[in-house]
């Protein structure tokens, strides 16, 4: 096809514009209506990435051939490894009558103003209730799934997350390339079903001020084409008769997330979660992994050359009544707060947004494991001792093993002084792509060129302004055509402030237009957005709460997050049973 009118930073122009896909034979071929989809990368003349899947594809060969590697040099053969990804979803369903009077909502997805509601999350009453057959939720939810399970896609789980009208979506794990092609077909038909049971779908990090956003947990763990799986002690040491494999390839992780924390937070930087890295539900842009008790005492023998052998952590709890028989439960507790917590078989990137394509995310993940599966067979190829090259690598990388209060701010202090991997800035995390140590790392594992790294880093820098961009004409529109009207018919708020907004608006945007390039205009756009908006919306909000409601034209925070408090009969209650 033509590749031209696609996001390409610079890989071919319309003189130059040939694109060329071809079948990805690692993800299903589906039916959908009277579609057949083909699951294809995409590149340009010259071979170059222009899509998301061709690095992740070149990633998973980079880290099956270093890990096969690294199998080999402690004696064990393997075909191949894979990579096995299972991606958590949460959403926001809202009443479609509503969003439909917030502007914001349907060209940004994200509300840029809006009054708190008198209710928020204080009752911690959201989260895991029972869906309720009151509200369309439930027969929503239960039809995106029956969709899903025609084109089978396993998307298991339903439940209610912790923010008012919050929801999530888990489905079982598999290889990471059908799973992230499943993803994007999973968002579309949330989409495509939330209107027929009278609601809308918000699928972006943080649609609403002061209440959760929405991640998309990456769920990622290494296992060999026969069948075992890297992460899980146990099942290594059945497989293989001892611990090293595990240890090593644990190790590897932690090692690369001490080398390439940096990527990580690039991987992660999408506009949406500007205003939910940080806050108290996803943990903070400093990365760092979580091994909880058990694990973490394992690992510290290792590193201080102590004999560390692995003993199960199960535990069994007695609640001290005849009613529930003990039961078993797993070695480590779980760290909520961590970004990137070990939990049992798996590491959990707990930060990853919503409303992302995860596969650059996995191609971070594969990329960074590979280089040091790379290292280690190095070393063991070279004499060197397992458990020596695990102590080494420990010794140099413990300092990104945290298994505290990510979300303490005298803990982010002390991680930020030992030296952790620290980019709060989502525009600057984007801008690490264009460090020799990226591009080194990538051009030499085959995963990305030196231009590819360029060209990513472009295509996210305009992907940024661009939303910017959207988001405060949005906002210029909303006071011109809502607020100051109503602030003027009923009298109230203060209308030279909000008339004013709307020229420091349009002289940040005119600013951010004349920037040098698309870094720098991406730079002033986080500060329009994070600073100057942020301002403006003070203004507005305090305009929406002295005003009367017959005369406040646009959806109140009230109107959109309260499925359960509307009366099912009524117009918008979106009742369809
Ligand atoms: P949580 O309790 O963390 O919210 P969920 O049970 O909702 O977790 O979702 C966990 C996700 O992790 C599921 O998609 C599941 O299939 C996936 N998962 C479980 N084990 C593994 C594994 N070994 N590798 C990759 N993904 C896994
Ligand atoms: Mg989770």
């Amino acid at each position: 096809t033509d590749g031209s009118s696609f996001p390409n930073g610079g890989l071919r122009a319309t003189h130059t514009a040939g694109g060329y896909l071809a079948v990805d034979t690692s993800s299903h071929i589906f039916c959908r209506g009277d579609t057949v989809f083909i699951p294809s990368a995409f590149v340009s003349y010259y071979g170059a990435s222009l899509d998301e899947k061709t690095s992740l594809l070149r990633s998973n060969q980079a880290l099956s051939s270093a890990g096969s590697r690294l199998l080999k040099a402690v004696g064990h053969d393997t075909a191949g490894l894979v990579a096995n990804i299972g991606l958590e979803q949460e959403i926001f369903l809202v009443p479609r009558d509503a969003y439909q009077r917030r502007p914001d909502l349907m060209i940004t997805g994200r509300t840029v103003i809006g009054k708190n509601a008198p209710r928020g999350q204080e009752m911690c009453d959201h989260y895991m209730a029972p869906l309720s057959h009151a509200t369309p939720a439930l027969e929503c939810m239960k039809e995106i799934q029956e969709e899903c399970w025609k084109l089978g896609i396993p998307l298991k789980t339903r439940h209610r997350e912790v923010a008012p009208n919050q929801f999530e979506f888990a489905p079982l794990f598999g290889s990471n390339t059908t799973q992230i092609d499943q993803n994007i077909m999973v968002m579309q038909i949330i989409e495509e079903i939330a209107p027929k049971w009278g609601l809308a779908a918000l699928l972006e990090e943080k649609p609403f001020a002061d209440i959760n956003g929405s991640g998309k947990h990456n769920n990622w763990s290494i296992a060999t084409k026969e069948g075992v799986r890297l992460m899980d002690p146990e099942n290594v040491i059945k497989a293989t008769g001892d611990d090293t494999a595990f240890a090593l390839f644990m190790t590897a992780v932690i090692a690369a997330v001490n080398d390439h924390g940096d990527l990580m937070r690039c991987s992660i930087a999408n506009p949406g979660n500007d205003f939910r890295l940080g806050a108290c539900e996803a943990p903070p842009a400093i990365m760092t992994t979580y091994l909880g008790d058990t694990m973490n005492a394992y690992f510290e023998a290792f590193k201080n050359g102590k004999p560390a052998s692995y003993a199960s952590g199960v535990k069994t709890l007695d609640l001290g009544t005849d009613n529930v028989r003990p039961f078993e439960i797993p070695g480590e507790d779980r760290n909520r707060t961590s970004p990137f917590p070990y939990g049992g078989a798996r590491f959990e990137f707990r930060s990853v947004g919503s409303a992302q394509n995860v596969s650059f995310t996995n191609t971070v993940l594969n990329t960074m494991t590979a280089e040091k599966c790379a290292e280690f067979a190095d070393a063991i190829e070279g004499g060197a001792a397992p458990k020596d090259v695990i102590a080494k690598a420990l010794e140099k990388s413990w300092k990104s093993v945290f298994n505290g209060d990510n979300y303490a701010e005298a803990n982010q202090d002390m991680l930020t002084a030992r030296g952790c991997w620290r980019i709060d800035s989502g525009v600057e995390a984007i801008n690490v792509l264009k460090n020799d140590k990226n591009k080194k790392l990538f051009d030499s594992l085959n995963v990305m060129t030196p231009a590819e790294c360029d060209a990513r880093a472009d295509i996210m820098f305009d992907h940024y302004w661009g939303t910017v961009e959207m988001e405060a004409l949005t906002l210029i529109d909303m006071i011109n055509q809502h607020i100051i009207p109503s602030c003027k018919k009923a009298s109230v708020g203060d209308v030279p402030a909000l008339q004013n907004a709307i020229n420091t608006l349009k002289a940040a945007l005119a600013e951010m237009h004349a920037a040098k390039d698309t870094y720098a205009t991406a730079k002033l756009a986080r500060v329009l957005r994070l600073e100057t908006m942020e301002e403006i919306r003070t203004i507005c909000d305090a305009a929406e709460e002295v005003c009367p409601a017959e005369d406040w034209t646009l959806a109140t925070y009230h109107e959109l997050l309260f499925l359960d408090q509307t009366d099912p009969g009524s117009e918008g209650g979106g009742m369809m049973y």
